[in-house]
């Protein structure tokens, strides 16, 4: 390892105890950044990646709830705001069970350099709970929702920090947010992105993840003459990032032939079809069943408690969480072939997988450039809420591609090596700093 950045680290670590994914994304991005600095002294001088690695403000609170049975619960609430140099906070909301503070500080920081890159005037964020929605029914997401909302309203605003959703919260939980936000505040008012179409939300946010990811794909692949038509694509996940994910490949002409959730993984080597989607759409949002159920009704294989990266593709959307590819899953990939590596999820590769992916010389889209659509797409809404006007599909999916695109060129400016190569993990993290490094110098010691 580089002295400088293993100097930079031990000072991260021994701040930072136990958090090991906040370490390992500060890391990835610090491999990047400490050279570029070191050419750039400016950045040097006013510590700039010491103050980006601090959050601005971390929130923490409790929040109790009574359950069906008229017991009372109580989870763990955060809300990280890390940065906000370029606009209001901005990062979603996560509910699930391993929800820590190391986590959503690693989402934060991700977040920051994400958001930069959009080109929209959005800082980091990122929050949530250690609440796991499985298994609740709707009446207690909903007082969950407006326990959690009623600490976290003072906090937030549309000037001041814009929460969106993230895992365990979808639709249905930013409803429930929103509701009580208004009830306690009194305003209609963009606090949140995510909502419903009918109260504010935008057209194509909830796909825009999904369509982002693979719009980066199409990308990269095209700096090699190629594209996604006729592709097999391995996706993992089937919530909201897989499932537009999947959407999508279809639409550009590519097949896909797993989806996954925390029990295993769907192998359908027929290609998961409009029709198909439809129907994994259905269980996963409406009846909130498990994907194996999809294996029994259109007699495919199911494979308990694996990951999909053993199956043979040219194209992998890694849609479900963290850490869910390793190095001997990369190597798998690499020899069955994969070309083109587009993480719709965040950190969903570990340091050794991205080592592998490097040494290959493959298309490898990184989360912060290449799931960057969704915060994109929030980014328009808050602009549809300010101006209280709505805009149609085709101009907003219009804007997404050409963010992607934006992003996609970002990262080639920023990261295209000697031999040609375009690393893209270099070029997203010097390309998402460099706005809101140069912002902070401006706006001095804060
Ligand atoms: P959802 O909650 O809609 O879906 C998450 C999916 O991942 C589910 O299939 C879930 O399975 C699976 N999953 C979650 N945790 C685990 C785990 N520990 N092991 C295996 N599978 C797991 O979330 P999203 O689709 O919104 O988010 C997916 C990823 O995309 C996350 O990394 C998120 O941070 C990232 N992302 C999301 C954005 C958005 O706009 N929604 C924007 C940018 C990034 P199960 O149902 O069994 O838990």
């Amino acid at each position: 390892m580089d002295p400088k950045v293993e100097q930079f680290m031990s000072g991260i670590k021994a701040k930072n105890p136990a958090q090991p994914e906040f370490h390992q994304a500060v890391h990835e991005v610090a491999e990047s950044l400490v050279p570029f600095i070191e050419e750039n002294p400016k950045y040097k001088h006013a510590k700039v990646l010491e103050r980006i690695a601090e959050p601005e403000r971390v929130i923490i609170f409790r929040v109790p709830w009574i359950d069906d049975m008229g017991e009372i619960q109580i989870n763990r609430g955060f809300r990280v705001e890390m940065n906000s140099a370029i606009g209001p906070y901005k990062g979603g909301l996560r509910f699930h069970p391993t929800v820590n503070l190391g986590i959503l500080k690693f989402l934060a920081f991700e977040q920051v350099l994400k958001n930069s890159l959009t080109t929209l005037p959005m800082g980091g964020g990122k929050g949530g709970s250690d609440f796991d929605p499985k298994g609740k029914t709707d009446n207690e997401v909903m007082h969950f929702c407006q326990s959690f909302m009623t600490e976290l309203s003072r906090h937030i605003g549309p000037e001041t920090d814009v929460p969106a959703g993230d895992i365990g919260v979808g639709g249905r939980e930013i409803g429930f947010l929103f509701g009580q936000y208004k009830r306690i505040r009194n305003e209609f008012t963009g606090v949140l992105t995510g909502k419903a179409i009918e109260w504010g939300g935008s057209l194509i946010r909830p796909e825009a993840t999904g369509y982002g990811a693979v719009y980066f794909a199409e990308e990269m692949l095209q700096t090699k003459g190629d594209s996604l038509k006729g592709k097999t694509c391995i996706v993992s996940g089937s919530g909201n990032v897989a499932q537009y994910t999947t959407e999508k490949i279809n639409e550009f002409g590519g097949k896909v032939v797993t989806l996954s959730d925390s029990g295993g993984f769907i192998y359908d080597p027929k290609g998961i079809d409009a029709e198909r989607l439809a129907w994994a759409m259905e269980l996963k949002n409406i009846r909130r069943g498990r994907i194996s159920e999809y294996a029994e009704k259109f007699g495919c294989e199911y494979h308990e408690g694996e990951r999909p990266w053993g199956i043979k593709g040219d194209a992998a959307f890694p849609s479900a969480t963290e850490n869910e590819i390793n190095e001997e899953d990369a190597r798998k990939l690499i020899v069955n072939g994969c070309k083109v590596i587009s993480e719709g999820a965040n950190m969903p590769s570990t340091p050794g997988a991205i080592e592998v992916y490097m040494e290959s010389k493959i298309l490898y889209g990184p989360g912060k450039a290449a799931n960057a659509g969704g915060v994109a797409v929030s980014g328009l809404e808050m602009t549809q809420n300010s101006m209280r006007l709505p805009w149609t599909r085709e101009e907003v999916d219009a804007r997404l591609q050409t963010i992607m695109k934006s992003i996609h060129e970002t990262c080639v400016k920023f990261g295209t090596e000697k031999d040609g190569y375009i690393n893209y993990v270099k070029g997203a993290n010097i390309g998402g700093f460099v706005k809101v490094a140069d912002s902070m110098l401006a706006q001095g010691a804060v």
